[in-house]
């Protein structure tokens, strides 16, 4: 069985918004909630540990437990890890609204077999390396590039293990399977559509809109 840690400590500064994105309203209801909701009634999930600061909190009604947010992402992590209990953890970022569920028994299936795993999807665009006065440095080859997304499942003694690791030599990485990278241990990636969108910016919001409203999921 497995806890996620949904990660909803982020003050948005991107989306330059007082009100940090995952909590600014998504048709319905919040971003946030959606993730929440759909981990709620999932009978794979034993426990929801919910980062956030606690003026938020009121939002997550049921069986959730709370952890309070870090400075950075990874810190965030940590904080919601030291409160799980399953043998399993998924980590998923709340900005992510447009999840869904049958992603996550390949996920789990990939983290077993693998020890760490995460959802993503193959690059379609040309990517390059370019310096901060635009210049470009390199071009690299697309071929054996993927895009990242959430959730991420991580076995509960190699999470920590990986840790102990980052604190000791003071290392960050911005998702978790980075983590295990650092280790030099394997983590298998498990492909999703690119509808799974983290809301970054205004326009990340308007296309979620969009896909809600038209539900394009099966077609993507
Ligand atoms: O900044 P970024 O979009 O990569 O953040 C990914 C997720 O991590 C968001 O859902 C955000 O709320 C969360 N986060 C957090 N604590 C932080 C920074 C980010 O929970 N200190």
């Amino acid at each position: 069985m497995a806890s996620v840690i949904l990660l909803a400590g982020g003050k948005g500064t991107r989306f330059k918004s007082p009100t940090p994105k995952q909590f600014l309203p998504l048709k319905e209801k919040i971003i946030a909630l959606y993730s929440f909701d759909l981990f709620k009634s999932s009978p794979q999930i034993d426990e929801i540990i919910v980062v956030c600061d606690l003026p938020y909190q009121h939002f997550f009604s049921g069986p959730a437990i709370f952890a309070p947010p870090g400075a950075t992402r990874q810190l965030s992590v940590f904080s919601g890890l030291l409160k799980s209990r399953s043998e399993m953890i998924l980590v998923h970022d709340s900005a992510r609204p447009l999840f869904e569920m049958q992603y996550l028994p390949p996920l789990l299936e990939a983290a077993e077999r693998t020890g760490a795993a995460a959802l993503g999807t193959a690059v379609t665009s040309t990517i390059k390396h370019v310096s901060s006065n635009h210049i470009v440095e390199k071009t690299l080859d697309r071929t054996h590039l993927w895009e990242i997304q959430t959730p991420q499942a991580i076995k509960r003694d190699l999470f920590f293990k990986a840790f102990e690791h980052m604190h000791a030599h003071n290392l960050e990485a911005t998702d978790d399977i980075s983590m295990i990278e650092m280790l030099n241990l394997p983590s298998e990636i498990v492909p999703c559509t690119p509808r799974n969108l983290k809301i970054t910016t205004p326009f990340d919001l308007i296309l979620a809109e969009t896909l809600l409203s038209k539900d394009l999921c099966a077609t993507n």
